[in-house]
């Protein structure tokens, strides 16, 4: 269970909406000052409900805290399938409870005088829309499609071993597409150069193609920590941004 020492300011960037919601805001003393380290619980994501708990994004911890301490949004904290609402005052209230009986999958980061359990979901406490957002082509979407499994020989690399590979080669004019771009090991990138793969004599595992969902989130989800992700993203658009 990581546990990092960190700051909270509100003035941290958040998107969405900047109306207030109402009650007090947190005293200038839940400010927390202190050296701030980067470790796993940092690096932890948080998913985003609108209002009508709809899942709409997925952001860092960082973000998640300052809309949390801004009273832009609230903790909704899952325990045995049901889940109860969390504004600031109360979610510290709760890490103080289980700070002594943490578990292992889920991180904390520590303030000067108190700790705080990250929150896995939070929810905007007045913002309705489903932003639109696009699923972006990138090295780390590709890698997270093909599952880090080179299309080529079928093999699983890690992430620093894998690379992109164009399909119908850039000097034939093969577009950058979800169609036409896999994730392959560099010996069989190097091995099939700017051919085709018919001409390297090389097959594919399986026919690239436009992903239903946000790979980055299927990723996610294969981590058990994000287990209660679930309850919003089954059934649900998937093509929700990973901040
Ligand atoms: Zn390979």
């Amino acid at each position: 269970m990581p546990v990092v020492r960190t700051n909270i300011h509100c003035t941290a960037r958040a998107r969405g909406p900047r109306k207030r919601a109402g009650g007090p805001r947190p005293s200038t003393n839940d400010s927390v000052a202190g050296p701030t380290h980067t470790n796993g619980a940092l690096h932890a994501s948080v998913l985003v409900l609108n209002r009508l708990y709809m899942a709409v994004h997925v952001v860092g911890v960082r973000r998640a805290i300052a809309m949390l301490f801004c009273q832009r949004a609230e903790v909704i904290h899952v325990e045995d399938g049901q889940f109860a609402n969390h504004d600031f005052h109360s979610w510290r209230r709760v890490s103080r409870l289980q700070v002594d009986c943490k578990r292992p999958l889920d991180d904390w980061i520590a303030a000067v005088n108190f700790e705080l359990q990250v929150p896995r979901v939070i929810r905007l406490l007045s913002f309705d829309r489903v932003p639109r957002q696009k699923l972006h082509l990138n090295r780390r979407a590709v890698l997270a499609r093909d599952e880090s499994v080179c299309q080529y020989c079928g093999r699983h690399f890690p992430l620093h071993q894998l690379s992109v590979d164009h399909v119908i080669p850039q000097s034939r004019n093969g577009k950058t597409e979800w169609e036409n771009v896999v994730c392959a090991c560099l010996a069989c990138n190097a091995k099939k150069g700017g051919h085709t793969p018919k001409e390297a004599r090389m097959r594919l595992v399986r026919r690239p193609s436009r992903p239903k969902r946000d790979p980055a989130i299927l990723l996610k989800l294969s981590d058990p920590k994000y287990e209660t992700w679930r309850m919003w993203l089954n059934g649900a658009r998937w093509d929700i941004g990973v901040g």
